[in-house]
């Protein structure tokens, strides 16, 4: 039976970083990985030239957030440099820059209260944004404005940056992930795509000798006298003084662990927790090159937030739907062959949404896409589509965008915490601690584990 000091489930940006962390400050260290390669939902493929991200990704504080800043901690060279990119929003059809373009388009005075917001959270320290933790974005919003074209803009940019809309978003996170932003003024696409982020953290468990085991999913975390001590994976034992799981808190509490290990309440804390909304996407692989100036849209309805989900719930697809449009080709040569595209777009809906309602969501996507990309679908060498069956398939939770939501009561002060009732086991990634902006989310989560639990 092996041994080690820490045993880690997963190799999303949560477990990746954890093991790093860990295995940079001298601990033996293995990785099991379920799937064949690494990277959870920030992971690549590549398919006849092309580079292609699982989903959309804007890294919100590029080089200066803590996906980098992990790297250089534990001294791993990576050479990765962010193109700096800020979504274009439109809506309606028009482009639309948040907030100046707000003026003119709403009453003076919602105008004014709309930068008395962004002003009064720009100037929040961090300690002073968890006083918001457990109030909802759009109760906070409400205190500034009740204009229902401000909320919808700014429940847009709530819903980018962690996946969830107003009325669900946890206000002291939405200040974190605004003010964060402001102050790196870094946010940007890496330049090799995502899969260049995988590889430098692939490099780093390399180069301090972690063992890690792809295709191979722990299938039990061996608890013994109430403490976590091994897993089970492969038919093989191997055990360690650390558990640190990244397969998602609810699946390590059911499946992975077991019930019957933790007290009840926690078990019910545990069921009770809300997952993000879900994604549908579209990936594009272009035979030329369309629409070169464009590299990065978010589009938004003008509907009220509520009354637009409600819409999705019941099967209407709404006139215009949210999206994010994201083409990586135009941030990085190497991730499209010469004179060819990729583009790529994703819109969200709440999770549980019926799987017939999806496929025309989908297809209304990708009109609103062909509007800026002419000739998008006759031009297309593949065309990848992802629906939320099928993301969850891939990932687990439904298919959520993040995982559990940083919604008010679970986000901040409230957040699961990454250290279980079951002595020795942690949950790390985009599941427990941490704050911010998705990746970010995770890759923090595994820094507050190891500087709380480790070091
Ligand atoms: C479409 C889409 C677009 C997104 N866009 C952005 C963006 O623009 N910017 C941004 O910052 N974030 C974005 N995100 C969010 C971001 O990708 C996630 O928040 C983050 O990658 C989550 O990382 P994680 O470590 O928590 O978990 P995951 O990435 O889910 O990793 C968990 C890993 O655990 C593995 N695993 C599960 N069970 C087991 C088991 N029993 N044994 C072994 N392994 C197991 C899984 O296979 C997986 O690899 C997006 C997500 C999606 C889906």
């Amino acid at each position: 039976m092996k041994r080690y000091d820490a045993i880690v489930i997963g190799a999303g940006v949560g477990g990746l970083g954890a093991a790093l962390l860990m295995a940079s400050a001298g601990k033996r260290v293995a990785l099991f990985e379920k799937r064949a390669w690494p990277g959870g939902r920030i992971g690549s493929s590549k398919r006849d030239g092309f580079t292609v991200d699982f989903g959309v990704h804007l890294i919100s504080r590029g080089e200066k957030g803590p996906l980098i800043q992990l790297l250089d901690r534990c001294g791993v060279d990576h050479g990765i440099e962010f193109t700096k990119v800020r979504p274009i929003q439109s809506t309606g059809g028009e482009n639309f820059k948040f907030p100046q373009d707000l003026k003119g388009r709403v009453p003076d005075k919602d105008f004014d209260a709309v930068i008395k917001m962004v002003t009064d959270v720009k100037g929040m320290s961090d300690e002073e944004t968890h006083e918001f933790d457990s109030q909802t974005l759009e109760e906070f919003l409400d205190g500034y404005t009740t204009d229902p074209f401000v909320h919808a803009c700014v429940s847009q940019i709530g819903f980018i940056y962690c996946c969830i809309p107003e009325y669900r978003l946890s206000a002291g996170e939405f200040a974190r992930c605004l003010k964060w932003e402001a102050e790196a003024h870094a946010s940007g696409y890496p330049s090799g795509g995502c899969i260049a982020i995988l590889n430098a953290y692939m490099n780093g468990l390399e180069q301090y000798g972690v063992d890690t085991y792809f295709g191979t999913p722990v299938d039990k975390v061996v608890v013994e006298g109430g403490k976590a001590v091994g897993v089970l994976a492969g038919r093989e034992e191997y055990r360690a003084d650390m558990i640190v799981s990244n397969a998602g808190i609810q699946e390590t509490v059911s499946d992975l662990v077991g019930a019957e290990h933790f007290d009840a309440a926690y078990v019910d804390y545990v069921k009770s927790l809300e997952i993000s909304f879900v994604s549908i996407i579209a990936r594009f692989a272009l035979d030329t090159v369309i629409s070169p100036e464009i590299k990065m849209l978010s589009g938004f309805s003008s509907v009220p937030v509520k009354e637009y989900n409600d819409k999705l719930m019941a099967g209407e697809v709404p006139e215009e739907l949210n999206s994010f449009i994201v083409v990586p080709s135009s941030f990085d040569s190497s991730v499209a062959p010469e004179g060819k595209q990729l583009v790529m777009m994703t819109t969200a809906v709440p999770a549980g949404i019926k799987d017939e309602y999806c496929p025309a969501i989908l297809e209304a996507l990708i009109d609103l896409a062909e509007t800026h990309f002419p000739g998008l679908r006759e031009h297309a060498l593949f065309v990848e589509k992802v629906f939320p069956s099928d993301a969850a398939r891939i990932m687990g939770e439904d298919g959520a965008g993040i995982g559990i939501a940083q919604q008010a009561g679970q986000a901040g002060k409230d957040r699961p915490a990454i250290k279980t009732p079951v002595e020795g086991l942690y949950i790390v990634g985009a599941e427990a601690g941490g704050a911010g902006v998705g990746t970010e989310l995770a890759a923090n989560s595994a820094i507050e584990f190891f500087d709380t639990y480790v070091a």
